[in-house]
């Protein structure tokens, strides 16, 4: 007979073991550190947890997985294990568009490709499929590799760029907060001007119209520098 204990409980006494392997000892008892079955080794008297009878994964719970493919309402994912060391009962996930982001998502193939890493929190498993939701920070993409030459990017300034070849991507990455494509008309402006490449000396040339033209010219010079100080706060965080 096996019996299963849980993080915390009492196992036995000091007295009649040691604490092996994934078990603490508090107060003369040895208790369980994870979830699992105890093994007693009665020639070195000690007990251990077995970490193989863990849980599994569950609605609320995280888990990480691999982008198996993207379409255009959903992304499709391969669970892989979830957080604590929790298994995973049904490995194909689906995370719908609008489990995604706080914010709109109007291309989601923008946000996840083939192969990321995703964290995710589990909404529901019904008919061998498990729902999947990563809206808040701290969810979304975890790794990413360049679609241009393969090698990881790199979260850095706010945006996911790759130091190699310099090809900045989007994504729901999980370290960033109001993703998607309703933020403020401001973000959404600079986020133009960042992909558009040659920006800095666009704005240059904007700049000087705006003096001479005033009027709508110069709001527009205006709310590019307020950009331009965001960009540079961030990058000092
Ligand atoms: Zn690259």
């Amino acid at each position: 007979m096996t019996k299963i204990f849980i993080p915390g409980e009492t196992i036995t006494t000091q007295e009649e073991f040691s604490a092996g392997k994934k078990t603490f000892a508090e107060n003369g008892l040895i208790k369980a550190s994870v979830l699992g079955e105890a093994v007693f080794d009665k020639t070195n008297r000690s007990v251990s947890i077995s970490g193989h009878a863990t849980e599994t994964a569950g609605p609320g719970d995280i888990v990480f997985g691999r982008v198996a493919f993207v379409k255009d309402s959903m992304v499709v994912i391969d669970l892989v294990k979830g957080e604590n060391g929790k298994k995973i009962g049904v490995t194909k996930g689906q995370l719908p568009v609008r489990n995604v982001a706080h914010g709109y998502i109007s291309n989601l193939k923008s946000y996840f490709k083939t192969a990321d890493s995703v964290k995710a929190r589990i909404v529901d498993i019904k008919d061998g499929v498990t729902d999947l939701e990563t809206k808040d920070k701290g969810l979304g993409v975890i790794m990413a590799f360049c679609s241009n030459c393969r090698n990881e990017l790199k979260f850095s300034n706010d945006k996911l760029a790759c130091f190699e070849c310099g090809h900045v991507e989007q994504r729901k990455w999980f370290e960033q907060t109001n993703v998607g494509d309703d933020g403020p008309p401001r973000n959404n402006r600079f986020d133009r001007n960042g992909r558009g490449g040659d920006r800095r000396g666009g704005r240059s040339n904007d700049r000087r119209g705006g003096d001479r033209r005033e009027g709508s010219g110069g709001r527009n010079f205006r709310n590019d520098s307020n950009n331009r100080r965001d960009n540079f706060r961030g990058g000092q965080r």
